[in-house]
């Protein structure tokens, strides 16, 4: 197998790429190597940085080194003993409008430099292009990918399918579709980088679901071209194994010094804010006024060293099943990043499938987006046919309090004791439920259900209020009750207005029992428990 899949969070996993030359751990950043300028030695990657794989370009090595490459093979050209990916040319495509070489050419140079993963030719879109440019660069790169099929001689190397279409999804679904019907052992996404220039990260968002909700599921993903630290946590979630960035370089010709949540230019930067070794050793001051290559040279490698820091946070989240939480807290670092955040939410269905269903910590509510998370859309299919037993017609809503599991609380642990004195028919009427800040509507029988009691909650605020709101008004869609009693505190009044109209429409009769901050708990008490009876009893 050439991949294999050790832990997963969201779409996200950590797992192991077999090939030829060895095998890496996923997620995997893979420094681009420009063969003609190597601002760092690929030996160095792998000394010093600890890299298990690098990306080059194939299309340079054929025009520049063509025979050297060839004689020698690719790892001892580079000088990089480990697992090399080489990219097919497409990108000089997209830059310089066409490159010389034939799509069968691109597959013979790949196999005579030894390359251990090698891409077909495909033909990327700029996001400018007209949808029926698009639509022909797609179906060339599906010619390319049948093509390939045949074309190709040997099988000790790794290949991959790449998946076109720009900003039409239609395009982006149906060449997944068509180029994972064949036989590669990776996909890459391809036509991102402008995306990610532009920060039209909503957009990726959008891209990147399509394919890969079309891709086989076992087959690692490649995104071509991800840029920016801030933003690799967002592609792994969506289940991107390898990216390759030339952003460390890039951005060092600039004086662009990269941080896991944006960029700083050198000539601002008067704090030391980084402990990599670059930083350690030489101040910002120090760093600028270096001559150019050397400076360049230094940044370089100081954004490499957060750029691979980002992927061992990763990495350390999804272990940890706090991934989503590092989303949240990435997305404070650019509005376009919590904007595609928020898109992402709305793929929460289909995250969903893959998160799993207990984790070793609790889940913390740190904004609106949580609500969002795939844990939350979890439990509230789970309480669209959450069953009802014949006999239960009261529901009884309490308020959410601290303690968790909420049956364990002073305050709950009293109501049960009223409803366990009451006669055992009664007590069969009645089904408790908790309000809740993050999940809307807890029975008293899924309390323990991971992680209805393991998360860590606000005080309920207007987002949360109308979120509880919508989920109670739901289940009493969903449900039949006759009677409804449900305790409500004085934040919650705005918001109560939905809930006595679903009553109405639905028949139901509704008892409210106001609790104020400085309620008589005996007083509210002795409310319920003649509330209770009253419900129970006007049947016989
Ligand atoms: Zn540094």
């Amino acid at each position: 197998m050439v991949f294999e899949i050790k832990y997963r969070d969201l779409m996200a996993r950590i797992g192991q790429i077999k090939t030829k030359s060895g095998s890496f751990q996923t997620p995997a950043l893979l420094p681009v190597i420009d063969p003609k300028n190597q601002i760092i030695p690929p030996n160095t990657m792998k000394k010093e940085f600890k890299c298990e794989a690098i990306i080059t370009n194939a299309f340079l090595i054929k025009k520049n080194f063509y025979e050297q490459a060839k004689k020698e093979g690719l790892h001892n050209f580079l000088n990089f003993p480990g697992p090399i990916m080489t990219d097919s040319g497409a990108y000089q495509l997209l830059v310089y409008g066409e490159v010389d070489i034939s799509s069968e050419e691109v597959i013979k140079v790949q196999e005579e430099i030894n390359t251990d993963i090698a891409i077909i030719l495909d033909i990327p879109s700029s996001v400018d292009a007209t949808y029926s440019e698009v639509e022909n660069g797609v179906k060339q790169t599906i010619k390319n990918a049948e093509d390939s099929q045949t074309q190709r001689t040997r099988d000790d190397i790794l290949w991959v399918g790449p998946v076109q279409g720009g900003v039409y999804l239609d395009l982006v679904k149906y060449c997944a579709r068509e180029v994972g019907k064949l036989d590669f052992d990776l996909h890459a996404i391809g036509s991102v980088t402008q995306l990610m220039e532009r920060y039209q990260f909503e957009k990726l968002v959008d891209l990147v679901m399509a394919a890969k909700q079309n891709l086989p599921l076992q087959r690692p993903v490649h995104l071509f071209g991800a840029g920016h630290p801030m933003m690799f946590s967002l592609a792994v979630a969506m289940g991107i194994d390898t990216f390759d960035s030339a952003a460390y370089s890039l951005y060092a010709r600039n004086n662009r010094y990269l941080t896991p949540t944006g960029t700083v230019r050198l000539e601002e930067l008067k704090y030391d804010i980084c402990v990599c070794p670059v930083c350690r050793e030489n101040s910002p001051q120090e760093v600028l006024e270096k001559p150019q290559k050397e400076r360049e040279a230094l940044l370089a490698r100081h954004n490499l060293y957060v750029s691979l820091m980002e992927v061992q946070i990763i990495r350390q989240s999804i272990l940890e099943g706090t991934l989503w939480e590092l989303l949240e807290l990435r997305a404070r670092s650019h509005p376009y990043l919590l904007e595609a955040l928020r898109r992402l939410g709305e793929y929460s269905d289909v995250l969903e499938i893959f998160t799993p269903t207990t984790k070793p910590h609790a889940i913390f509510y740190c904004g609106p987006e949580t609500l969002k998370r795939p844990e939350v859309t979890r439990h509230l299919k789970k309480l669209e046919t959450f069953p009802q037993p014949e006999e239960t017609d009261t529901l009884l809503i309490l308020l959410e309090p601290k303690t968790k599991p909420f049956h364990k609380s002073k305050e709950h642990s009293e109501i049960i004791k009223i409803i366990k004195n009451l006669p055992e028919d009664y007590q069969k009427k009645i089904q408790i439920a908790t309000k809740s800040t993050i999940f809307g509507l807890i029975p008293l029988e899924l309390e323990e259900v991971y992680p209805l009691s393991q998360h860590i909650n606000l005080k309920p605020d207007p987002i949360t209020l109308q979120h509880t709101t919508k989920v109670i008004t739901r289940y009493l869609k969903t449900h039949n009750y006759r009677k409804v009693i449900i305790q409500l505190a004085p934040p919650e009044e705005d918001t109560f207005e939905l809930i006595r109209k679903a009553c109405s429409e639905k028949n139901i009769d509704l008892h409210v029992i106001r609790v104020e901050e400085e309620s008589n708990l005996k007083k509210n008490l002795e409310d319920l428990q003649k509330l209770l009876t009253e419900a129970t009893q006007c049947e016989k």
